[in-house]
């Protein structure tokens, strides 16, 4: 017994659950902390880095260069990788709190919100997730099929996720084959016979949550052409005076650009996105699939920054076969942790986890998208896990930890073999890395994933 943490004698032991962005901007601050501290990372799959490798689209490289950073931080003498453990199956989250004095949950935002429209789940409707999973290889949406056989697909929301998915849809394979996208995912989006792509914000343009870059790529493709109907440009008073203000300078840029594709004298480009405003989804329509959309015509209501959309009552229909909902993931429960369900994050109070009634859980942290929702883009989580990791060092500081000494992976790689996991450490991953990218070589493309859990312990073996 020791009674301060961070020392040789008695080492800050973290766990921190999930290797995305969150969990290595967390890793890299505990380890800028000056305390002796020994990180072990938690992450379900085999391959590390989260949203980066399975979320962030495969035609923006540059994004996936926040990987090399990561790797950096991974290669430090105190941090130590479990790839292929999953908490709460394989280890219980007492486990983890008996072997760390701090536990940080990073583990993101794993499912998504619901429309909650009749219809919901007919076949041909799917989550924006499970199709970004499916062309990034994830292995749980590896073998998801998508019908791409009919010639309109709708997409709905406005965020970056619903441009991300509108823009696969919409590329060629040309402009697609040198990406990292996954192989099975190119060979079926090569027969697809989509033509039309809908994608439908339930506000008004200058509401719409993506960003000006993202939406300027939409004007830049091959073989597709935005359509933005020029009277839905027409803005209210309070949609006028939210742009008269600087600071919304992304609504600005996108107000600039879409007037620009409303311009657009058409082409003879074989597809159409068309980007639609002030429609919801009220009900999915179709005998044994989706065969048809009814959208709610909307006005906007209340003060500049705060309008909601309102029914005007009207509706239109919209023939489709495909239809991706992409409005904003959700964070999953953990068994043996409070869950928000309403905000479909852990409570937190400035990042420690609180039980429902509001008390500090002690040595229990989160950062990234389970602590504050699906918001921000990949640095934003920088800010975020730092903010985190100083209110555990605070706690430490403020004797509000157990100080005992801990074990760390010491105790728990026992208890994974006792239950059959195959834990695999970064080194393992690093073949994989290198196996990934030598298959995507002859194919020009920066790697080949693999898309099964199964194909990497086998490569491992
Ligand atoms: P998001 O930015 O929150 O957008 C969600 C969209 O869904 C909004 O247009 C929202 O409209 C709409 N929506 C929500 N509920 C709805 C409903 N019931 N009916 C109709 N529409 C509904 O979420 P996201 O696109 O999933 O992105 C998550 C985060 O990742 C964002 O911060 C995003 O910028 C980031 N990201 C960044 C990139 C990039 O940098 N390239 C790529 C992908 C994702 P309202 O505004 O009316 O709520």
């Amino acid at each position: 017994m020791t009674d301060q943490i961070g020392t040789e004698q008695n080492p800050l032991r973290a766990a921190i659950i999930g290797s995305g962005p969150s969990g290595f901007y967390a890793t890299e601050a505990l380890l800028k902390s000056g305390l002796d501290v020994r990180i072990d990372m938690f992450e379900r799959l085999p391959a590390p880095f989260g949203l980066v490798r399975n979320g962030v689209a495969p035609d923006h490289p540059k994004l996936k260069e926040a990987i090399l950073v990561y790797t950096r931080i991974a290669a430090h003498p105190r941090f130590n990788f479990l790839g292929n453990v999953t908490i709460g199956r394989d280890i219980g989250i007492e486990d983890l709190r008996a072997s760390y004095h701090a536990v940080l949950f990073a583990c993101g935002a794993e499912s998504d919100r619901r429309l909650g429209i009749p219809g919901d789940d007919l076949p041909g409707s799917h989550t924006a997730t499970e199709f970004v999973g499916w062309y990034n290889g994830h292995p749980d949406y590896r073998d998801r099929e998508f019908d791409l056989s009919s010639e309109v697909a709708v997409v709905v929301g406005q965020g970056n996720v619903a441009v991300d998915v509108c823009r696969i849809l919409a590329k060629t394979v040309d402009e697609l084959k040198h990406t990292d996208i996954a192989r099975h995912a190119l060979e079926r989006l090569a027969e697809s016979k989509i033509r039309g792509i809908h994608m439908l914000g339930r506000r008004g343009p200058a509401q719409a949550k993506f960003t000006h870059v993202e939406l300027r790529e939409l004007g830049e493709l091959a073989d597709c052409e935005p359509v933005v109907k020029p009277q839905d440009l027409n803005l209210n008073s309070a949609s006028e005076t939210e742009l008269a203000d600087k600071r919304n300078r992304t609504a600005i840029k996108n107000m600039e650009i879409l007037r620009a594709f409303a311009a657009r004298a058409g082409s003879n480009k074989g597809r159409r996105c068309f980007i639609r405003f002030l429609e919801s989804p009220v009900k999915i329509k179709g005998k044994s699939r989706l065969e048809r959309l009814i959208l709610a015509k909307n006005r906007l209501e209340g003060e500049p920054g705060r309008q909601v959309a309102r029914e005007t009552g009207e509706t239109v229909e919209l023939d489709c076969g495909l239809l991706f909902r992409s409005i904003g993931y959700r964070g999953v429960p953990l068994p043996g942790l409070p869950f928000d369900e309403r905000r479909g994050v852990l409570p937190n109070v400035d990042g420690r986890i609180t039980d429902a009634q509001g008390k500090v859980l002690p040595g229990l942290y989160c950062a990234g998208w389970i602590k504050r929702g699906p918001s921000g883009i990949i640095g934003t989580n920088r800010a975020d896990s730092v903010a985190t990791v100083k209110a555990m060092l605070a706690d430490i500081e403020a004797g509000g930890i157990d100080t005992s000494v801990k074990q760390g992976a010491q105790a728990i790689y026992p208890q994974l073999a006792a239950r059959g996991v195959r834990a695999l450490g970064f080194p393992a991953w690093l073949k994989i890395d290198a196996a990934e990218i030598a298959c995507g070589e002859a194919a020009g493309k920066p790697r080949e994933k693999f898309t099964r859990t199964a194909e990497m312990l086998a490569l491992l073996d």
